[in-house]
C-alpha cells in the first residue's frame, strides 16, 4: 500500500483531523487568545453561507469555536496554510512528496501530481521550504566535537557572465558537525574573513575542533576554537595522513548532493529564494534514513515547522 493512499491525503475531513493530530498534539491552542486544552466547540461540517456557486454553502471543514473568546478559527490559523487556496489534503500530499523525495520536486511535477496550476504549485513549494525552516539558533559543535566549515557556489553562468562569476555566483557557507550528523546551511554574501568569522563564531561552540580547506578567510579559527584541521584541496590533499579526523569529505558531500538537487530540480533559481531550497536540503538532509528518520516521522517534523511561519514576499519566476 503507498502512503499516498492513506486517507488524509485525499478526503478533507481526514486531512484537518491529521493536521490537527500533528499540531494540537498536546492539546487544541486557539489562534486567538492562546488558550490551550481549554473548551473547544467542533463545528466542523457545517456549511458556509449559500452562494450562486455553492447554493447549499460551503462546507467548512475544520471549524472550532474557542469556548474561552467566543471566536473561530481551524488549525490552519497562524500557519503556512492558512492563505493558501487549494484543499488541505492537496497540500499535505505536497509536504509529503517535498520531504520524502531525495532530491527535491520541481513545481511542474508538482502542478501534474497535484492537479493544480502551476503558479498554486511554485508558491505551495515555497510555503512548505519556508515551514523546513529550523530556525535552531543553539550553537553545533562543542564537547571536543567536530564541525566541517565549507562554502561553495552555487549556479551555472554563461559567457561574459563567466568573467564576473566569482562576483554574481550565489554562495552558501554550510556547517556540519560529525557527532550528530546535522548540517546547518546559509546564504552568504561574499567569502571574506569579514563575513565568514562572525557566522562561524555565532554558530559553534568554542570548545569544538573545525575543519576547513585552507581558504584564508578561515585563518583565525585557530584563535577562538579548541582547534583547527586544514586539508589543502587544491594540492589534491583531502585528509590528513597524520591525522585522519582532519578533513572536510562530510561537508563536501553535503554540498554535492545539493548540488545534484538544484542541477536536476532547480534550474533557474533567483538568489531570493537560495535560503528556502536550503533549507529544504538541510532539513532533508537533518532528518534522514540514517539518522533513523522515516518518510512518516519526516512529515509530521515538516508539519510541525508550518506554524507561525508566513511566507510575506515570493514571486514564480524559478522551478
Ligand atoms: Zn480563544
Amino acid at each position: 500500500m503507498s502512503v499516498l493512499s492513506q486517507s488524509h491525503f485525499h478526503d478533507e475531513a481526514k486531512a484537518f483531523e491529521y493536521l490537527e493530530s500533528v499540531i494540537w498534539a498536546d492539546g487544541v491552542t486557539c489562534p486567538h487568545c492562546g488558550v490551550v486544552g481549554g473548551r473547544v466547540y467542533d463545528l466542523s461540517g457545517v456549511r458556509g453561507s449559500k452562494s450562486v456557486k455553492n447554493p447549499e454553502g460551503a462546507i467548512r471543514y475544520g471549524l472550532k469555536k474557542c469556548g474561552e473568546c467566543r471566536k473561530q478559527f481551524t488549525v490552519k490559523v497562524g500557519t503556512v496554510f492558512e492563505h493558501a487556496r487549494m484543499p488541505l489534503y492537496k497540500m499535505l500530499q505536497a509536504v509529503h512528496l517535498i520531504v520524502s523525495s531525495k532530491k527535491g520536486i520541481s513545481a511542474h511535477q508538482l502542478s501534474r501530481v497535484l492537479e493544480v496550476q502551476y503558479k498554486s504549485a511554485w508558491f505551495l513549494a515555497h510555503r512548505i521550504r519556508e515551514a523546513m525552516r529550523s530556525g535552531d539558533l543553539a550553537p553545533v559543535g562543542g564537547n571536543g566535537g567536530i564541525v566541517e566549515v565549507d562554502e561553495t557556489f552555487i549556479g551555472k553562468l554563461k559567457g561574459v557572465e563567466k568573467k564576473r562569476a566569482f562576483h554574481h555566483k550565489m554562495k552558501v557557507l554550510a556547517l556540519v558537525d560529525r557527532e550528530t550528523g546535522k548540517a546547518r546551511t546559509m546564504v552568504i554574501d561574499d567569502v571574506k574573513a569579514e563575513t565568514l568569522m562572525p557566522i562561524v563564531l555565532e554558530n559553534v561552540a568554542r570548545e569544538t575542533r573545525i575543519m576547513t580547506d585552507e581558504h584564508s578567510g578561515y585563518r583565525s579559527i585557530k584563535d577562538h576554537f579548541a582547534g583547527h584541521g586544514t586539508t589543502s584541496h587544491g594540492k589534491g590533499q583531502y585528509v590528513d595522513l597524520a591525522d585522519r579526523t582532519i578533513h572536510s569529505n562530510t561537508v563536501e558531500g553535503y554540498f554535492s548532493i545539493f548540488k545534484r538537487g538544484m542541477k536536476g530540480v532547480y534550474q533557474h533559481c533567483g538568489e531570493q529564494h537560495l535560503h528556502r531550497y536550503l533549507a529544504e536540503f538541510e532539513f532533508r538532509y537533518n532528518n534522514r534514513v540514517a539518522l533513523g528518520v522515516n518518510d512518516r516521522q519526516r512529515a509530521v517534523e515538516g508539519l510541525k515547522g508550518i506554524v507561525d511561519k508566513r511566507l510575506t514576499y515570493a514571486r514564480p519566476d524559478c522551478a
